[in-house]
């Protein structure tokens, strides 16, 4: 059935390195030892890729920051300096914005056809998918995902996306409008103009896609900012697309800390438009900086608290998978993770134990090394405050199942931990930890679980794992959340939207219903004859 294809396709991704052996055997690495996960000595891998780009990219050249500042981005494996990245200001962020104010307003990018603009996004989907390796050896030396994660699933996701949001760009269009009177009536889709964009250090490439393709299709021009803790792949890429044709100033990366480059972008009077991807929190402050500036249209994408909930006729090998693959994957940090798993109280002892044995199995190590499941976590303030959340859950009285401690003794690895006889009301249960740690609840029946599930301020996404179709639809009505996969999860192709109900967003990002937020409807009336009045 369906899960087992995707549970097996995204194992296949965790556990065989088939695309890294290749670049890994292909060139000579200098091995560092340092203390192995499992405290043994072990070589750390040197990444098979140079760091090439560190300045900001603005108005289609790299170029210092007006402070001459950098800040360091480290490796998660070790906590040490992988390079110094300019960091950018208010300064760096107004030049940016008048690069991209001067692309829209006078440069080519709107004087050219859409064609012609579809086929710029063609040629840098082409540049992506030529250069994936790369891409994929530095996604995974500055975030710590796992390589095979990187190079087999993201970055080629990446490509695609690209592709069908070039596919999109000369088929925009307006409507006709019947109207009373003797009158025509069109309206045009209209790019919105400057679009800020601001993006987390979970998916560093693939919400960069996200928010760089509808806009780019739909022909804005982008300040977007990355994570000061993963700058380095959104620095590589955006390279590629002024190699694939985009004219100067259409794409401007300014890399540097939230509360600066985050909030300049967010308040500035001549963006037009903001879309932002991170947690609760910070988005509240991006719609109040848009309420107390230039009132930019918002697009959020938040943090979530994801039930998946296995159902009594469920197969509990498979949704044992299914539902570790739910949470585990990418260390935990993701904001969909299946993270309040709901087992039904036929099936929940067999559940529980399966999925410890499974949990105990993970590979966890440096995610260059084949067969690796599972790196370390992105820095040592998310390792603490995911250290925290353990911590909570068993002075709460919630059972550790496996788990609970730190590997090893270096870098941000963290044991992959379950937690059973979880109540609804601990704060593992109701807190996004974004980390490999799983809370499994224990139900009766329908009604008490879509009430259980729905009791939360977040509503980003939600499992659920049946072979009754009426539990399936039933369910799917009654779930609050803006993704609900049915015997799978974490399927994230192009045209699928994403997004949140209630406070895990507003506006949905891919798909054709992510278009919407970066074009404006204009409404041209004419009179069938000569002035309608005369
Ligand atoms: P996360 O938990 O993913 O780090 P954040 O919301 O802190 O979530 O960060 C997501 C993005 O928002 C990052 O690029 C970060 O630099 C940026 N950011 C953080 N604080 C602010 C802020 N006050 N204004 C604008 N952007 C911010």
């Amino acid at each position: 059935m369906a899960a087992r294809r995707i549970s097996s396709l995204l194992s296949q991704s965790f556990s065989s390195s088939s695309a890294a052996a290749p670049l890994l055997q292909g060139r000579n690495y200098k091995g560092i030892r340092r203390l192995g996960t499992t405290g043994a000595a072990e070589e750390l891998i040197m990444p098979p890729v140079k760091v090439e780009h560190t300045q900001l990219l603005i108005n289609g050249k790299f170029v210092d920051s007006a402070s001459g500042k950098t800040f360091p981005t480290l490796d998660p494996r070790t906590g040490e300096v992988i390079a110094h990245v300019a960091e950018g200001d208010l300064e760096d962020v107004n030049r940016a914005v008048s690069a991209a104010r001067k692309a829209f307003d006078e440069g080519p990018w709107l004087k050219m056809s859409a064609y012609e603009r579809s086929k710029i996004l063609y040629r840098f989907a082409d540049l992506i998918e030529k250069h994936n390796d790369e891409i994929a050896a530095l996604e995974t030396w500055d975030n710590g995902k796992p390589y095979a994660q990187a190079a087999e699933v993201e970055i080629p996701l990446l490509t695609r996306l690209i592709r069908y949001f070039a596919g999109w760009a000369d088929k925009i269009h307006g409507l006709t409008v019947p109207a009373d009177g003797p009158y025509h009536v069109q309206t045009l889709h209209e790019p919105i103009g400057v679009a800020g964009q601001i993006i987390p250090w979970n998916f560093p490439l693939l919400i960069y896609g996200w928010k760089i393709g509808p806009a780019l299709a739909c022909g804005n021009t982008i300040v977007l900012k990355t994570s000061e803790q993963t700058p380095l792949s959104a620095l590589y890429v955006s390279n590629l697309s002024y190699e694939a044709g985009l004219p100067d100033g259409v794409l401007n990366v300014v890399s540097g800390r939230g509360p600066t480059v985050g909030a300049a972008i967010a308040s500035h009077m001549d963006v037009d438009k903001i879309a932002f991807t991170g947690s609760t929190a910070t988005g509240k402050f991006v719609l109040e900086m848009s309420a107390k500036s230039n009132l930019k249209p918002v697009t959020l994408e938040l943090g979530g608290k994801s039930p998946f909930i296995i159902c009594e006729d469920a197969d509990v090998d498979q949704a044992v998978e299914l539902a570790h693959a739910a949470l585990f994957f990418n260390q935990g940090q993701c904001c969909c993770a299946g993270s309040r798993t709901f087992v039904h109280e036929r099936v929940y002892d067999e559940f529980v134990e399966k999925a410890k044995n499974r949990a105990l199995k993970r590979v966890v190590g440096d995610p260059f090394k084949k067969g690796v499941e599972q790196g370390p976590q992105i820095d040592s303030l998310q390792f603490e405050k995911i250290m925290k959340y353990i911590k909570y859950g068993i002075e709460e009285g919630a059972t550790l199942e496996s788990g609970g401690e730190r590997v090893g003794s270096k870098g941000y690895y963290i044991q992959p931990t379950v937690f059973s006889d979880v109540k609804d009301d601990m704060l593992i249960a109701t807190e996004e930890i974004f980390g490999p740690v799983q809370s499994i609840l224990k139900f009766k029946d329908l009604d008490e679980v879509i009430r259980r599930a729905n009791a939360t301020h977040y509503g980003l996404a939600a499992g659920v794992f049946t072979k009754s179709l009426d539990t399936a639809n039933t369910l799917t009505r009654a779930l609050k959340a803006g993704t609900v996969w049915v015997n799978c999860y974490d399927i994230f192709h192009a045209a699928i939207p994403f997004g949140g109900y209630k406070m895990s967003g507003q506006g949905r990002v891919k798909g054709v219903y992510s278009l919407q937020n970066y074009l404006q409807v204009k409404a041209v009336v004419t009179p069938l004859k000569n002035p309608a009045w005369l």
